[in-house]
């Protein structure tokens, strides 16, 4: 990448962006998993919400199912890094799949949150999105304890059945600020309300918001890559406009920008989605490059270093061919 000046037209590149380590051991797994095994490998859903990321593993001969009653008996089937319930395994084992599972660890950690808690009777106020593959499978750790808490409206609605022995816990790719609001009122009803032991919203879902809150503010336009069933980088649009963005779009690819956008704009901020690969956004700045932005400005505020070892069914070192 090249930096140049044209016409006071710039572009800021906020830091940290773009894949987190449990997307990275994720889609590294189903790749390894089809060198090592072969095509076909099934994979539960998709493996992280990137409509490129599946596009480019579905090349490679990657099936995407939605449930483990579609992959024939014996298969290898990956599980994606939003986690599955148990009652996922337990099918999966019924039809002797081989199941590699590619749970990002920092939702193992929620899981095992969910069971804990559960173990002690406690309510457990699950906050995240209706519908969502992650809550579906923190929930189904504990069905009978778990209620979800979409959002601070949601509160109100809220019934338990000992106000002494409630939790909240959360899905790990919402708005922090918003979270922190939901857990605000919910205090409010329930004063003994316990915290989860530690931070559920990721250092990766914490991070790409701390960036682009530090860069919006000197945006007129941001543009966040990434998908829109990607929880993550939804939010990122709304962190961008809520810390003074004047616009802010979520797109796929760099073709989905609309020129339109760039009408009076000075300074563009660009950011990615924790399940993005960062091709998709060289692809954003070639664009803006091409209509007068060729200055470009990184702006740090963290720099990430955690990297997850692939399961374990993929780390045996490969048979030599003789
Ligand atoms: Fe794991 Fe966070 Fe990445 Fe989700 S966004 S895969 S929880 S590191």
């Amino acid at each position: 990448r090249t930096t140049s000046s044209a016409e006071g037209k710039r572009v800021l590149l906020a830091e940290p962006r773009g894949y987190c380590a449990g997307v990275d051991r994720a889609v590294e797994t189903v790749e390894q998993a089809l060198d090592k095994f072969g095509a076909p490998v099934y994979v539960r859903k998709q493996i992280v919400h990137n409509k490129h990321v599946v596009e480019t593993l579905s090349d490679r001969g990657a099936i995407f199912v939605e449930e483990v009653d579609e992959v024939p008996e014996g298969a290898i089937v990956v599980f994606s890094a939003h986690g599955v319930a148990p009652v996922v395994h337990e099918e999966s084992a019924k039809r002797n799949l081989h199941a590699i599972d590619a749970t990002c660890p920092l939702v193992t950690k929620v899981h095992q949150e969910a069971k804990r808690f559960a173990r002690d009777d406690y309510d457990i106020l699950l906050i995240g999105h209706e519908g969502h593959e992650e809550v579906e499978g923190t929930a189904g750790e504990a069905p009978e304890h778990v209620q979800l808490v979409d959002g601070p409206n949601s509160v109100d609605k809220v019934v338990v059945r000992d106000e002494s022995r409630v939790v909240w816990l959360s899905q790990t790719t919402l708005s922090v600020d918003e979270t922190m609001e939901t857990v605000r009122r919910l205090r409010e009803k329930f004063p003994s309300l316990q915290d989860p032991p530690s931070d559920d919203i990721c250092y990766a879902t914490q991070n790409r918001q701390v960036a682009v809150k530090a860069m919006a503010p000197e945006c007129d336009l941001v543009i966040v890559v990434g998908s829109r069933n990607s929880s993550n980088s939804v939010r990122l649009v709304e962190v961008a406009l809520d810390a003074g963005a004047k616009s802010a779009y979520l797109v796929d690819y760099a073709k989905e920008i609309d020129s339109a956008w760039l009408d009076g704009v000075n300074t563009v901020g660009i950011t990615s989605g924790a399940s993005v690969p960062e091709i998709l956004v060289d692809g954003v700045i070639e664009f803006l490059a091409s209509h007068g932005f060729g200055s470009l400005q990184s702006v740090t505020t963290a720099n990430e270093t955690l990297v997850f070892a692939l399961p374990r069914e993929l780390r045996a070192p490969r048979k030599a061919n003789n």
